[in-house]
């Protein structure tokens, strides 16, 4: 039996899984790790902590699988994108990694326009200067950390440090590096251009691969580390999204995804670069050769019930303890006898600031028309309506480019629940499926490995041996038009708030 390994690095935990090559799961760990704030706005990880996740989720997933490690034909990396790690000359970590929600480099977006240019560094990198990605995180560095920044040698994404300990080689892929605002899209390499304008060696940075190509090979000393065969052949692999795409058998033009993630996502595959001047949405390379993607980012979808839960819901907390159940599925569960509208109560989803359809770092979340009448049920209804709200703003804007969408499907944790499927099926007015194996970006990033080692002859042939849909959530009649009146007035509350989250943002110092 042959076997492909994926290992995906999200914010809450590193998740690797072993299958075999008809995607059926032969093994799987989640192993968690902690997400520090230091400030409001920050958000930092460290990357010996992603190391130790996927050392050790990959020896539990040969062990518990029975695997031979020579039956192991390809390891594929995802992660969360955006991030910055730096390395020292010995490749040592420097400080933690500053990663993709972090909201500090507000100055140093603006920067990057006066160095780049406001226009020119949307031509080249189809995104306007953005706070979240990686390039205003090395401006913030090198301006407020230049005794550390002098010592760089290396600047690695998130899952590209997995590579480096599993190889030793510096390398990353197009879908990833397309969003660190340091490559040129059209061209899937770094631009020189924005490098020099913005004083970044390019040599710091690594080597740029297809995501279904192979980039690096396991060494000795990762062999001995994980359990896996010296020289298994690594894929240059994929940023969460890209890779969930793949997952879920988004390889094609038309076909899309909604990710319910810590953050919201909705991703579609276009056959050429399409921008939003307006920087609403970005637009990236795709894990497919030749293909691109638009893509939206709600900094805090799934982040938002989590919010609820821990801060508000401990009673809920406590009950699912006692019954052995999911705390997530008793909250969904009460939000389901709340009417639609959640009785005049309206989320906006600004806990960490925003990207997509507002990219604006300072606004923040909202609880609008709460009344003595409303519960936590009501608040609960209202955050998973809000987040569906603005998976709906971000669709809109897909449609205004010309990307249309013909098939939804959804991933994520949010995705367990039912009654989300059905808000998004409503908002969206089409119907959403879900896959067997949702193993999301870890699946995503074994197919690649398995294109990358030859196992499969291309991604649609892969995809199409694997992918099978599960669930499909059709809208209720009725419902998207009920939704219209409380859509259009949640649209409304972030042009009526915008100024006063600036003035709040001034008063806390941005804190
Ligand atoms: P990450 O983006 O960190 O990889 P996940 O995809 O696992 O995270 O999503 C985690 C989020 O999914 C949680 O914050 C929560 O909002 C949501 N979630 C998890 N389980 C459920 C559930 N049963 N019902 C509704 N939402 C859920």
């Amino acid at each position: 039996m042959e076997y492909l390994l994926g290992i995906d690095i999200g914010t809450s935990g590193a998740k690797t899984a072993l299958f075999n090559t008809d995607g059926r799961v032969a093994a799987s760990a989640t192993i968690e790790y902690p997400l520090y704030q230091p400030k409001n706005g920050w958000a930092e990880q460290d990357p010996a902590d992603w190391w130790r996740a996927a050392r050790d989720g990959i020896r539990r997933v040969i062990e518990d699988s029975g695997a031979k490690a020579a039956d192991i034909k390809g390891v594929g990396l995802s992660g969360q994108m955006h991030g910055l790690v730096m390395l020292d000359k010995d490749g040592q970590i420097l400080r933690r990694a500053i990663i993709w929600c972090d909201q500090r480099a507000a100055a140093e977006r603006d920067e990057i326009n006066r160095l780049v240019g406001e226009k020119r560094i949307i031509e080249i990198t189809a995104n306007p200067a953005l706070t979240s990605f990686t390039a205003a995180k090395i401006l913030w560095i090198q301006a407020n950390e230049p005794e550390l920044y002098a010592r760089r040698a290396r600047i690695l994404l998130p899952k590209d440090y997995i590579r480096y300990k599993l190889t030793g080689e510096y390398a990353t892929d197009v879908s990833d590096a397309a969003g660190t605002q340091l490559m040129d899209i059209g061209k899937r390499n770094w631009s020189d251009e924005v490098l020099s304008k913005l004083g970044i060696d390019r040599g710091l940075l690594g080597s740029t691969h297809e995501s279904a190509d192979e980039a690096g090979r396991i060494h000795r000393e990762a062999a001995a580390a994980t359990g896996l065969a010296p020289g298994t052949i690594v894929a240059g692999g994929a940023g969460d999204n890209a890779a969930a795409a793949v997952g879920m058998g988004i390889v094609r033009p038309g076909s899309a995804f909604t990710t319910l993630g810590t953050s919201g996502v909705v991703y579609a595959v276009s056959d050429e670069v399409t921008i939003d001047l307006a920087g609403r949405v970005h637009t990236l390379c795709a894990s497919v050769p030749g293909k691109w993607t638009v893509m939206s980012c709600t900094q805090a979808a799934g982040l938002s019930l989590q919010w609820l839960r821990n801060e508000v819901c401990t009673a809920e907390v406590e009950e699912a303890k006692r019954a052995n159940t999911d705390p997530y599925a008793l909250m969904t569960q009460m939000a389901a006898d709340v009417p639609l509208g959640a009785e005049g109560l309206l989320y906006l989803p600004y806990l960490m600031g925003e990207r997509s359809p507002h990219p604006d770092p300072h606004c923040r979340g909202v609880f609008f028309g709460l009344s003595a009448k409303h519960t936590r049920a009501h608040l609960i209804r209202a955050v998973l309506e809000g987040v569906a709200f603005s998976q709906r703003e971000c669709v809109e804007v897909f449609r205004e480019m010309g990307v249309s969408i013909r098939d939804m499907m959804i991933c994520g944790g949010g995705a367990r629940s039912a009654l989300w499927r059905q808000l998004l099926a409503d908002l969206y007015g089409l119907p959403v499926s879900t896959i067997k194996t949702d193993e999301g970006p870890a699946l995503g990033a074994a197919i690649l490995a398995g294109v990358a080692a030859g196992v499969y002859v291309d991604l649609p042939q892969a995809c199409d041996h694997i992918i099978e849909k599960d669930t499909t959530t059709n809208p209720i009649p009725g419902n998207t038009a009920a939704y219209a009146g409380y859509y259009s007035l949640y649209k409304k509350l972030y042009i009526s708030l915008q100024d006063d989250f600036k003035t709040l943002a001034a008063l806390t110092g941005g804190r």
